[in-house]
């Protein structure tokens, strides 16, 4: 059985490892292609959007898919519906991996653009906000002129910026010491992030704790209605493992 990988995550590069081990699957990983010098997993791997729906149907019938896991990032949410009605429309059984929320006492919002207005109410004017919530809709924070901004990302952003910015180009993994000397070195006054989970880059909630900086967070888009979802490889692999067998005693 032929089992499409949709990654761009840790979670994605750690399965494609583990199917390199399972006996009666092959499979093949997809990257978005945004990343300059993306970290590739083991195995096979494309790169580049599909073209939408439709897109993705031609390539799961031409490539005689069997199965589908989604491990992109928990924010990736055009990629998981679009994998959601593709795998529906050819009846291809799909998983979505997705690491666990953070959680924290933490000021919430539910978009980008909500976070931008809650700014100037958790914060005087001039203070620095620690921005690290990617470069997708980074532009939504290029009109504040009344804060201060300290922006992290992977790839310099070809997006619009707030006119008071500091960028840093860094990927992370990040230690609770190094986010705490650079929350202090810049004075940050709000830590604005969104809820990706995980080990890698979580140390700076826990340097904004110790040192009382409060923190905005973008909670995730909630998933297709009735996908199927897990939080572990190791789930799933053994959820692959049952369709692969099924497969195969189908014939
Ligand atoms: P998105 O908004 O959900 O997807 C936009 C389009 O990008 C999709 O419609 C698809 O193009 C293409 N695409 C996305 N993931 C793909 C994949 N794994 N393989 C092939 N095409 C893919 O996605 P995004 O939020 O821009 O994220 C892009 C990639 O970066 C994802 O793979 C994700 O795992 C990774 N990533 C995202 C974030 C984040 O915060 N969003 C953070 C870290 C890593 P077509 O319609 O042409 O098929």
């Amino acid at each position: 059985m032929k089992v499409l990988v949709l990654g761009g995550t840790g979670e994605a590069r750690q399965l494609a490892a583990a199917l390199t081990e399972l006996t009666g699957v092959e499979f093949v990983s997809s990257l978005a292609g945004r990343v300059r010098d993306p970290v590739l997993p083991v195995g096979p791997t494309r790169v580049g959007g599909f073209g939408g729906i439709e897109g993705l149907v031609r390539y799961l019938r031409a490539e005689r898919v069997g199965a589908v896991v989604d491990a992109t990032h928990p924010f990736a949410a055009v990629m998981t519906r679009h994998a959601e009605r593709a795998c529906l429309r050819l009846g291809l059984p799909l998983l979505v991996l997705r690491r666990p929320s953070w959680s924290g006492n933490w000021h919430r919002v539910t978009s980008i653009g909500d976070a931008l207005g809650r700014i100037a109410t958790l914060v005087p004017d001039d203070s620095c906000v620690f921005l690290t919530t990617g470069r997708g809709e980074l532009a939504v924070f290029a009109t504040d002129t009344r804060h201060r901004y300290l922006v992290r990302m992977v790839d310099p952003p070809q997006e619009p910026l707030p006119s008071r910015t500091e960028l840093i180009l860094d990927r992370g993994p990040y230690t609770v010491d190094g986010e705490r000397d650079l929350m202090r070195a810049h004075q940050v006054a709000l830590l604005v992030t969104k809820d990706s989970g995980g080990a890698l880059t979580s140390a700076k909630l826990t340097a904004a704790e110790e040192l009382g900086v409060p923190v905005l967070m973008v909670s995730r888009p909630p998933l297709p209605a009735g996908v199927a979802a897990v939080e572990t490889v190791d789930a799933a692999v053994a959820w692959l493992r049952t369709v692969a067998d099924a497969a195969s005693a189908g014939g």
